[in-house]
């Protein structure tokens, strides 16, 4: 199972990079996780959007969810037509921005299920389970399954709790949100994490790897990795634009594909 990142600035775009949104495919399904601002052009550089089997979005926030209009815009003038799992009141967010002569289009061109803590669905040939995420609006932590039993655990937005944990016990890779640097302990209550409560979870939940992502864009991604690798020591990775990562099963550690990768300066 691959994992690209197609976004991954936290909370807002910044620094040429666009917000969440990840491909995640196997040899036969693709499905996008998340539809933040700049997604949507970024993709149409990678695929046509008609392409993707499902598109996934675990809440309402916009850097999570506005460019399904883009997507909409793409799909309609193509004919397209994609099958979308969202968390709740994810469509009356953006409903209010289709023109009204659009609206038949936006429920014919997005097939559209609402996904609650602990459904469980398929796309093609990658199981995914719901489970809950302490978030500020109702917001799904995503695990996702592979043929071959690669698994991957995302945390979307969320303050790290038990039910994290759960969502990622003994996954091959934790993608998972590190908004913040410092100390844990100094955190916001906002609905997010730092780094090293983003590699708690990690610990705690028994996962072979971990990729910190949503750092916000003014943050050095280095000191968050180096906070994330002082209290978990399996493969910790950034987030970034392009990157891509394989998820093998029993392995955990995630094998960078990006053929412009920078050498790692650790
Ligand atoms: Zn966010
Ligand atoms: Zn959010």
């Amino acid at each position: 199972m691959q994992v690209q990142v197609i976004g991954c600035s936290g909370s807002q775009p910044g620094g040429g990079q666009a917000c969440s949104g990840y491909l995640v495919s196997t040899s036969t399904t693709r499905v996008l996780v998340d539809c933040g601002f700049g997604v949507a052009a970024r993709l149409t550089g990678l695929l046509d959007p008609a392409d993707l089997d499902a598109i996934v979005v675990t809440h309402r926030h916009l850097d999570h969810s506005i460019d399904l209009l883009g997507l909409f815009r793409v799909l309609w003038a193509g004919e397209g037509v994609v099958a979308v799992h969202a968390a709740a009141d994810v469509d009356d967010a953006l409903l209010p921005m289709v023109h009204d002569h659009r609206r038949d289009d936006w429920e014919r061109i997005f097939p559209w299920t609402t996904v609650s803590p602990g459904d469980t669905w398929t796309v093609g040939d990658i199981d995914l389970v719901a489970h809950a995420s302490d978030h500020r609006v109702p917001t799904v932590s995503l695990r996702l399954q592979g043929p071959d039993g690669a698994s991957l655990a995302y945390s979307s937005d969320s303050g790290g709790d038990d039910e994290l944990v759960a969502c990622a016990r003994d996954v091959d890779l934790l993608l998972a949100e590190a908004t913040w640097q410092g100390r844990d302990d100094e955190r916001r209550d906002d609905g997010h994490m730092t780094a090293t409560r983003a590699a708690r979870m990690a610990v705690a939940a028994g996962a072979r790897s971990l990729v910190l992502t949503h750092l916000r864009p003014e943050l050095d991604p280095a000191v968050s990795r180096a906070e994330a690798s002082a209290v978990y020591d399996a493969v910790v990775e950034v987030a970034r634009d392009g990157l891509a990562f394989t998820v093998e099963s029993g392995r955990g550690i995630p094998v960078a594909v990006d053929p412009d990768r920078e050498p790692d300066p650790q």
